[in-house]
């Protein structure tokens, strides 16, 4: 009797059954950290900038191995079909239920670290324009990773609680905004199936550690890129009655292109129009021919999207004609259909289910609710473009507490996401990204 009992009790304990009942998110958190937090420092030391995810994606890929996950390496396709896509997708199935999707980047930055920290990255590679730069994880896609890895432990040990399949995906190219757009082309729903939902997470440089941050509803913006050349003609700086100026025309444009946030729009729906770049002339006394522009635009309605980008167009096109510029040499305005990204809706039923479940686990107040930004975020396209499919990206903090008072006190901004001193402080930060994670999943997901 003793002895057939064997089996069965052995059977429960690899399946996380009765012998494991007591085990939660918290506690494998607790026994996974020492190990995520050599992989953070490995992953923080050798970051890849995005395309080139190979070392990062094959570490990542060999941990979800580990973790009886059916993997599948460079997934993706890219628009450029010279490019390689490093995205990894692993598969956790625990019989019939939901499909969920569980989202972490990979890619690093091409900033040079100054945190000064004994793991900072000393990382020069090559940009695609061909250039050295140094290399650093300043936007805490490494706290992704870790504790993407860890949350993948955590639900492989909490078989016994959840039922359904898990979709991992590791995604490359997100700070270039192409990369989700590249595994949902290479056909991620049709090969891995179409989740009931998907989660993502990024750590965020102004909320304290041990804190889940999240927005109900638009939570990053619509980015969309618009390049416009302005045209007129060139000349003699001395002579401008002859000349037709296209630096004083850009500058009119640019000034009333402020005004479709102000004057057009509903001032309850943001728009943010930015000229990030200006280019034209050679000299002081030349007028040139033209003059180039390279363009943000951020909004969250489709709506106010396209009008934003028709007022571009008619405001640019109407001061040239206004200015006498015949209509042969009218600005062109392109919109850009590989650098767009579009605005992150976290599904507002399903923001209200996990705020209730992350202030279970976490406790009341550490779960905040935190201001959208006009940011660009790509998982954004799992949601696919009528939000069919419920999503939610959420916060976990990076900041040490006593920092963030230090600099409040101090008047002074705390080094953003993207800041070459950016340096999350990484054991609590992991720690609340798993527990965050895990517990979403296992309430879509219960048994
Ligand atoms: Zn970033
Ligand atoms: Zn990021």
């Amino acid at each position: 009797m003793k002895i057939r009992l064997l089996p069965v009790l052995l059977s429960s304990i690899l399946s996380g059954g009765f012998a494991f009942a007591q085990q939660t998110p918290q506690r494998i958190a607790d026994a996974e950290l020492p190990s995520l937090l050599t992989i953070y420092r490995d992953v923080h030391s050798h970051p890849e900038l995005s395309g080139h995810e190979e070392r990062t994606a094959a570490l990542v890929a060999k941990e979800l191995k580990a973790a009886d996950c059916e993997v599948t390496e460079h997934f993706g396709t890219y628009d450029d079909p010279k490019l390689k896509a490093y995205g990894v997708i692993a598969v956790m199935k625990n019989g019939d239920g939901p499909t969920v999707l569980v989202r972490t980047d990979m890619d690093a930055l091409p900033v040079e670290e100054e945190t000064g920290l004994p793991y900072a990255s000393k990382v020069v590679a090559k940009s695609d324009e061909g250039k050295d730069v140094h290399v650093m994880h300043a936007c805490g896609h490494d706290t992704h990773i870790a504790a993407f890895i860890g949350t993948v432990r955590a639900l492989a040990k909490l078989k016994g609680q959840w039922r359904g399949t898990i979709v991992f995906v590791a995604q490359p190219a997100e700070e270039i905004g192409t990369g989700a757009r590249a595994l949902l082309k290479d056909g991620l729903y049709d090969r891995f199936g179409k989740p009931n939902a998907a989660l993502g997470f990024h750590d965020k440089a102004d909320l304290q550690t041990g804190h889940i941050g999240v927005t109900e509803g638009y939570t990053s913006a619509n980015v969309d890129s618009v390049d416009v050349t302005v045209r007129g003609v060139g000349g003699h700086g001395a002579y401008p009655h002859k000349i037709k100026d296209p630096i004083v025309l850009a500058a009119e444009i640019i000034n009333a292109w402020q005004t479709i946030a102000s004057r057009e729009n509903n001032p309850l729906d943001p728009i943010v129009v930015t000229v990030g770049s200006i280019h034209g002339g050679t000299k002081r006394n030349i007028i040139p021919d033209e003059v180039k522009m390279q363009l943000t635009v951020r909004t969250y309605k489709k709506e106010v999207r396209d009008k934003a980008l028709a007022a571009i167009d008619r405001i640019a096109r109407e001061i040239a004609a206004a200015a006498g510029i015949p209509p042969e040499r009218a600005p062109i305005v392109t919109v850009r259909k590989d650098e767009v990204c579009p605005a992150m809706y976290n599904d507002p039923e399903l923001t209200k289910r996990l705020v209730g479940v992350w202030k279970k686990t976490l406790g009341d107040d550490n779960v905040e609710i935190v201001d959208p930004t006009m940011g660009g975020e790509d998982f954004s396209e799992y949601g696919l473009p009528d939000h069919s499919i419920p999503a939610v990206n959420f916060h976990f903090g990076a900041v040490d507490p006593a920092k963030i008072d230090e600099y409040k006190k101090e008047g002074k901004e705390l080094p953003s996401l993207h800041s070459s001193k950016f340096a999350p402080v990484p054991e609590p930060t992991i720690r609340v990204g798993i527990i965050g994670m895990t517990s979403a999943v296992l309430e879509l997901m219960k048994k």
